[in-house]
């Protein structure tokens, strides 16, 4: 269902129509594991500006109330800002190390 590919180092994911409209990247389970842990800030070079980040976790009850759990999503007002939000956008994250990201946008 969901269309990433996902290494030690490298990340890809396709922006949803949803996420586009939210104006924020959602992150699976899987993807989570490639970055830090929620709330624990990272630098993300986005083709040039380095911005500092972290994964949010949001309790939700989308399933009912009696499954409770957690999305985690990347909102950020600068992500906002200079993203191409357009669905279908190839998303390419790399990890330099545990603390420095890049993100650019794949063709
Ligand atoms: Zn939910």
């Amino acid at each position: 269902m969901t269309d990433i590919k996902i290494s030690k180092n490298y990340f890809e994911k396709v922006l949803s129509a949803a996420e586009v409209a939210e104006k924020r990247i959602s992150i699976t389970k899987q993807a989570l594991k490639f970055f830090p842990k929620p709330w624990k800030d990272f630098w993300l070079d986005f083709e040039g500006t380095k911005i500092a980040l972290h994964i949010e976790s949001v309790a939700c009850q989308c399933m009912g109330p009696q499954k409770p759990h957690e999305h985690y999503w990347i909102q950020d007002a600068k992500i906002k800002q200079l993203m191409p939000w357009k669905a279908g956008t190839k998303l390419i994250f790399e990890k330099i190390n545990e603390k420095n990201f890049t993100l650019r946008i794949g063709k």
